[in-house]
């Protein structure tokens, strides 16, 4: 989209306005796409930073995954975008811009359906900034996506989950998990130390209370580090009697860092003693892996796949 797009307006007009104004504030510095129709981007930004976008084709779902903050403050250890800590929170504009920008990659007579907020950063630590754009992007003169298309993915921060919960607002949670126990979670997302697994657990639930949406707990499997048997015995424990789904996501490497996918019979052991729980789980299908879909690995990697 230009300002020589807009035909509806006097060519004048339409010159006028691209002598004055710029249309898009972001820089796409690299647009990747994969064999599967993920497509990323990489944008530097007029504030400072780089970040990822991501738009996912699935079906007739066309998701996006958008980025939250500049870094990441988090220090999830086997995460590319916490490397390097937080640089600062992306403005409302920015966010939005991520979201017109994917957009822009669909066909006229395609839009956008879902849009997880699942990209570098932590997005309950930029709910001043995220709220305004989830607004627009669910607003039927924006985007038009209902809430409960828009998920927004967290560590877990009880104070942010709450005020969620006071506001009403109808998101998707996804709540990042990774370890059932604080010992074991403590050395994958340190901020849990500050935490601990039973307030962001609580925080959840009444969110789940006051909105009615389904929880959704993430946890990344990595091997040997959380994929055992015992692991999978006390998150059973942990999420017996909750109305929420369990998403797996087997790691995904990251150069430079030391962990690894789990072996493909310690992922049917972990699914079937949850199963067998009667917890309800699903194994997540890793995408784009060939363009490195992961949070943060883009803009630390020297891409190989097709630039467009
Ligand atoms: S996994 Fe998410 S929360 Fe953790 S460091 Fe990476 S971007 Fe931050």
């Amino acid at each position: 989209m230009s300002f020589a797009d807009m035909t509806d307006l006097p060519a004048k007009l339409r010159e006028a306005l691209a002598a004055e104004f710029t249309l898009w504030e972001s820089k796409v510095v690299r647009h990747l796409q994969a064999p599967d129709g993920t497509e990323k981007l990489l944008l530097e930004l007029p504030g400072g930073g780089r970040i990822e976008c991501v738009l996912l084709r699935d079906g007739v779902r066309r998701s996006i995954c958008i980025s939250s903050q500049v870094g990441c403050a988090m220090g999830c250890v086997f995460c590319a975008s916490g490397l390097d800590g937080v640089d600062r929170n992306l403005t409302t504009g920015e966010i939005i811009e991520e979201m017109l920008l994917l957009q822009q990659l669909l066909p006229a007579d395609e839009r956008l359906s879902h849009i997880v907020v699942m990209g570098m950063g932590e997005p309950l630590a930029n709910l001043d900034n995220l709220l305004p754009a989830l607004a627009t992007a669910s607003d039927p003169k924006g985007l038009g996506i209902s809430q409960r298309r828009i998920t927004i993915s967290t560590v877990g921060l009880p104070p942010a989950i709450d005020r969620l919960t006071r506001e009403e607002t109808s998101y998707n949670l996804a709540v990042s998990l990774h370890a059932p126990t604080d010992e074991l979670r403590d050395q994958l997302v340190p901020v849990n130390k500050a935490i601990g697994v039973d307030a962001i657990m609580e925080a959840s639930d009444r969110y789940f209370e006051a909105s009615g949406r389904r929880l959704t707990f993430e946890y990344v499997l990595l091997r040997g580090v959380n994929d055992r048997p015992e692991d999978a015995l006390e998150l059973a424990a942990r999420l017996r009697g909750r109305p929420a789904l369990l998403n797996v996501i087997p790691y995904n490497p990251v150069a430079g860092l030391p962990y690894e996918t789990p072996y493909f019979s310690a992922q049917s052991k972990f699914r079937e003693i949850l199963e067998s729980a009667g917890i309800n789980v699903q194994f997540r299908e890793r995408k784009g892996d060939s363009i490195n879909a992961a949070c943060g690995q883009l803009r630390r990697s020297t891409p190989t796949a097709t630039e467009a």
